[in-house]
Formats: C-alpha cells, structure tokens, sequence
C-alpha cells in the first residue's frame, strides 16, 4: 500500500513536471499548436459550409478556434482522404484524386462528399458504416474502409439524397428516406409506343440500320435480333437520331443479352444529346455479375453501383428507363430497381445502347414510348426517324473511392 502511494505521488510529480515544461515551452514559441487551424484555401469553402449545415442541425462548430488541419497529401492505396485523430484533428485529401475531379459535372458535391466523411471522422467522431437503404443506396456516406462484395464506394450524393444524407451524417438515426423505398411512386403506365425496332430482318424498318461488317465492328441478324460484334479495345456507344427529346417524359427499353471477356464488362442504354458532349449523355448499364450502376458522363464516375439479383446472368435482360419530370425509373425485366434525377439541361433526341470492348451484344424489341396526351400522327411513327451514328468511347474512368 505505502510503496503504491509513493508510486502514485512519484507518478503525479512527473506528470506536474511535464506540464509545466509544456505550458513554458508553449509560451516561450508564442502559440497552442492543439488549437491550430490551418486550411488548405482549396478546402475552405467546404468547411465554412460544414460549420453551416451542422448549425441548421443545431450542432455548433467552431473550427477557426478549436483548431483543425486539412492539407494535401499523397495517399496510397487509391485513398482519396484521410483522417488522422490527432490534436487538432489532421485530415489529409489526395492530390491527384482532387486534381481529377477538376472540370467534371458535379465536382463541388463529390469534393464535399470527400470532405464531409472526413470531416464526419474528425469533428462527429463518426465510424464507417456500411449497411444500406432499401433501394441499395449506401446508407451513409461514412462508408468505407473493408469493401463489402467488392462494392465501389460511390454514393450518389446529389438532389434529394445529398439533403438525407446530411441529415445522416449529423445524425445517425435519421429516418430511411421515400427515395430510399422499392415501392414505385409513379405511374409509368402513361405512355403510347412511337418508335419500335423488332430486328427480325435486315429490312431497314425492322433492323433499324444496315448491316456491315468493318474494322471495328460487325452488325448482322442473327435469329431474329440485332447482333454488334464489337472488335474494339474501348466501349462503343451507339445512338439512334430520333424524334423523341430526352429532356421530355419518355419510356425506353431494349431487350439484351451480352457475351463479354469479363463479366464486370458494362453493356446498357444510352440517351441524351451527343453532340454537346459528355455532360448531355446519361446511360443506365447492368453486367453479367448481376450489378447496375447508373450515371451522367460529364460525372467523373457512376453514381452508385447496385446488386440486382434480377439480373440474369449471360440471359436476356430488359432493361427499361422512363422518365417523369426530371425523375429517372429504372426498370430491369419489368421490376423496378431505382430513382434518381436526370442530370440533362439540353434537349436531345438520341437514343441507343453500349457494347463493351470485343463483345457479342444481341438486341430484340427496341421501343421509344411518348405520353398518351402527347399528339403523334401514325405516320411519323416509323423507322425512317432513326439515323444511326456509332460513336468509340474511352474506357470508363471510374475510380474507386477509398478512404
Ligand atoms: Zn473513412
């Protein structure tokens, strides 16, 4: 008992010793490195709105005062950020990743996605999260860290789910979204057919174009539907000039079926405007391991990526988008997978489908649908609209967020 005491009272004296030096030291240089801050302007803006959105939530910040460091770094291992629980707290952001999202459609929302985990680390001293909605979408965006069945991390932090998951990330127990449900909170059943494919002959009204046989690709029909043989190291996307806008309410769908060299390779639609550029295509794609991911190609990636066990493997899938307002439905096989806005400001009547790179993708039943109330005359209602370009696209960018 007696040499415990003396050990404690040794113990304390030390530590009294200690603080004195560091209290001297501290005010010999003039500063108290705990209460640093020290912001990269790179970054500021999205910490000043940090401080905001936690005080809509009534969570009061003071960073200026309390101290915080973000810097750039380089990170290893594909990281885009990192938190180091330090005094203050130290958050590291990946240069090269940040010097990538430079230009793209949506890069403030995906740099405070990046700074908002790590700052939902340091400040909320929050975990990674891993679980998700319903529809499938992460349920947080402090997701992260071991990959679940080598899931991207990608979160479609945008629109309505960017206001859900704010609230999420100040607080955990937030209520599950209406976005985030399976149940379909639209009707879809209002549209007439204007524009259908069969592809049951090489006659122009039914194959929608001709057939070839090039150095990059061949088109024929086989059995009955459209075959693109793609022999192309990158992906080819291929739009149809049609009379539909995509910026208007529509239903479009094809029947596929897709033989590629690896079953990750992404086949699907396409639709928007391909003249303006990136930012005017969307696309909606699945692949033989039965995931989806969706997006905007102005985007430096998809928007997320689904498991969809309705997806048949090497079988016929139809893949379906309607558009209602500015709110894209997903369907697959009839069953509907998902929501989400459309990114399109510019009007643009293509429609199409992608083909991986040195892929067998057959076509059946290709169908543009308009609104009932919408006025078409019979006549206009034929193939003759289609005029077919095949445009190669770069391999998909699509990083994989790690942090
Ligand atoms: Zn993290």
């Amino acid at each position: 008992m007696f040499i415990f005491v003396q050990k404690f009272l040794l113990m304390r004296s030390f530590f009294f010793k200690i603080i004195i030096v560091s209290f001297f030291l501290s005010s010999f240089l003039g500063c108290d490195d705990n209460n640093e801050y020290r912001v990269d302007t790179e970054f500021e803006s999205y910490v000043v709105l940090f401080e905001q959105d936690a005080l809509k939530r009534n969570k009061i910040l003071n960073l200026k005062t309390s101290g915080l460091i973000v810097e750039f770094a380089t990170l290893k291992d594909n990281q885009a950020g990192l938190c180091h629980y330090e005094t203050p707290i130290r958050i590291e952001i990946d240069k090269e990743y940040w010097a990538k999202l430079k230009g793209k459609s949506g890069e403030a929302l995906m740099k405070e996605n990046l700074l908002y985990h790590e700052l939902g680390h340091g400040i909320l001293n929050r975990r990674h999260l891993n679980t998700t909605l319903e529809n499938g979408d992460w349920k947080s965006i402090m997701c992260g860290g071991d990959k679940v069945n080598e899931r991207p991390w990608n979160i479609n932090y945008r629109g309505m789910r960017r206001a859900y998951y704010v609230d999420e990330l100040f607080n955990e127990s937030t209520t599950a979204p209406s976005f985030s449900t399976l149940t379909l909170a639209a009707d879809t059943n209002v549209f007439k057919r204007k524009i259908y494919l069969s592809f049951d002959t090489e006659n122009k009204a039914d194959a929608g174009w001709d057939m070839t046989d090039n150095v990059g690709y061949k088109i024929s029909i086989d059995k009955k539907r459209l075959l693109f043989e793609s022999k192309a190291t990158n992906s080819y996307f291929i739009f149809g000039q049609t009379t539909v806008d995509s910026k208007n309410d529509f239903s479009f769908e094809i029947k596929m079926q897709c033989e590629s060299p690896n079953k990750s390779d992404n086949y699907g639609l396409v639709f928007g405007n391909k003249d303006i550029g990136d930012k005017a295509i969307e696309y909606f794609s699945v692949n033989n391991n039965s995931k989806m991911n969706m997006g905007n190609r102005g985007w430096y990636s998809f928007y997320t990526e689904l498991s969809v066990p309705t997806i048949l493997p090497m079988g016929i899938n139809i893949l379906k988008i309607v558009r209602l307002s500015n709110i894209l439905y997903y369907f697959i096989n009839d069953k509907y997978v998902y929501s989400t806005e459309s990114e399109l400001i510019d009007s643009g009547n293509y429609f199409g489908f992608i083909v991986p790179s040195k892929s067998k993708l057959w076509l059946d039943d290709m169908q543009i649908s308009v609104l009932k109330t919408s006025n078409i005359s019979p006549q206009k209602s034929n193939i003759a609209e289609f005029e077919f370009t095949i445009q190669e696209q770069r391999n998909e960018s699509n990083y994989y967020l790690n942090y």
